[in-house]
């Protein structure tokens, strides 16, 4: 499983937004790394830098400072939806029209852009990239004639699946989320300075205190006259996505009202009341389950070591497809004093294809390891994600037509133990109903079309 987008926007009139925008989309860089954008406006001139590489390097400092202006948007890429290697699939995706310069940066996954785009095509719109971000821009071009409160709540009933979105349309910032609230979308307002992101860390990190989260359905629009919100559209239906507080999301941030560090180390705690062997030492995976670890170690007052040491010199660059299986080994060190001769709880946050699980276990057998029993904090994964998260087809998940003995099997763990889904709704209730748990079991609101 791997990220998916980041986006953040900035109006200022005290600050560039350039090395602004820069910075936020450094802080949201675990949400994609495959390339990197950033669009400005100055009031007469548009103004895009864009490349493929992680933020830093795609965006080099040198170049974002000349990018004057007062109000932009950036984005930070993961594909789920279209060819990584186009060059303008890479947004902010760009346009001119109506006289007017729009750019747009999108985080999610559109389940009938496939149907849209055809309608699209008919009607003689060209499209310049292969992203299903791109479907929205011309359904906002096409209505540019309608107030933008009219326009959106168009788009809103034509679009189906996940939507965050930042536009900017000459010197006005719009700021969308879809009508189910799937992917967070966080909003700072203060000091003369407007500021979105998809997480609040990339908020913190660029100098707001005071964030909120922008409501499913909610439009908010910044231009020279202020800033006005709009619930554009609602649905008793919402699904946010319970991966962001599993995995996605920066543990220092809150996501859909939840302190997601909180969260993962709670998880953790009912893993370890589920506990029937005897465990010696809790190592986590590091990253994904170092909060979880801490919880189940809390709970269990069975220490946390730390069996692994992470190599942060492994840059996603130079390990080609052919050596994935040797990722794990580039990446985790083990501390072979530390394991040697234990029985091992290993936390992990999730389970995906399994072959991660599998190498970080075979791992800690070689270095001496007595047992080792896998506790995931979150239940199986067995159907694929619709909803702008790299999780693959049915065939490709390990959870997929084997029960936990299996899994287990697959993995070469000497136990499993899976959180509930019933776990989650409890971790969750009162909200539970507001969250989607497809992958989990399999009620996607929308499928692709
Ligand atoms: S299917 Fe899973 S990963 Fe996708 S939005 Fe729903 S909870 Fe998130």
């Amino acid at each position: 499983m791997r990220e998916y987008c980041g986006i953040f926007g900035l109006y200022s009139k005290k600050r560039e937004p350039g090395p602004v925008i820069r910075t936020g989309l450094f802080h949201l860089q675990h949400r994609g790394q495959e390339s990197a954008g950033i669009a400005v406006f100055n009031g007469k001139n548009f103004k895009v830098l864009k490349d493929f590489g992680l933020v830093l390097e795609a965006l080099p400092y040198e170049k974002v400072k000349t990018l004057k202006g007062f109000v932009g948007i950036g984005h930070t890429r993961y594909s789920t939806a279209g060819d990584k290697d186009k060059f303008n699939n890479i947004q902010p995706i760009q346009i001119f029209a109506h006289q007017r310069y729009i750019a747009l940066a999108h985080n999610g996954n559109l389940t009938n852009a496939n149907t849209l785009r055809r309608a699209l095509l008919e009607e003689g719109r060209v499209f310049h990239s292969t992203s299903d971000s791109e479907v929205i821009l011309h359904l906002y071009t096409k209505y540019m004639n309608l107030p933008a409160t009219e326009r959106f709540k168009l788009i809103s009933n034509m679009v189906e699946g996940a939507y965050s979105i930042l536009i900017l349309e000459n010197d006005a910032l719009f700021a969308f989320r879809d009508k189910h609230g799937t992917r967070p979308l966080m909003m700072a307002n203060e000091n003369g300075e407007v500021a979105f992101s998809s997480e609040e860390g990339a908020l913190r990190a660029t100098g707001f205190k005071n964030i909120e989260e922008i409501k499913a359905g909610e439009l908010v629009i910044v231009n020279q006259r202020g800033i006005s919100r709009h619930i554009i559209d609602t649905s008793d239906k919402k699904n946010q996505c319970v991966f962001e507080l599993i995995y996605f999301a920066r543990p220092d941030g809150t996501v859909f009202g939840k302190p997601v560090y909180a969260f993962r180390r709670e998880s953790g705690k009912i893993l370890a009341k589920k506990e029937r062997f005897n465990i010696d030492i809790v190592v986590p995976v590091p990253d994904s389950g170092i909060m979880a670890a801490l919880g189940y170690s809390e709970e269990s007052k069975i220490p946390l070591e730390f069996g692994f040491i992470r190599n942060h010199y492994v840059g996603r660059s130079f390990i080609a497809p052919s050596q994935r299986g040797e990722k794990v080994r580039m990446k985790l060190i083990p501390i072979r004093n530390v394991v040697q001769g234990k029985s091992i709880a290993l936390v992990d946050d999730s389970i995906v294809r399994g072959t991660t699980s599998r190498q970080i276990i075979r791992l800690l057998r070689e270095n001496g390891a007595k047992e080792v029993h896998m506790r995931i904090a979150s239940p199986p994964v067995r159907f694929p994600c619709y909803f702008g998260i790299d999780i693959p087809t049915r065939e490709e998940l390990i959870a997929h037509g084997r029960d936990i003995e299996g899994i287990k099997e697959a993995i070469e763990a000497d136990s499993l133990i899976y959180l509930d889904i019933e776990d989650l709704y409890k971790l969750l209730s009162p909200q539970e109903a507001q969250f989607c748990y497809s992958c989990f079991i399999g009620n996607h609101i929308y499928k692709p079309r």
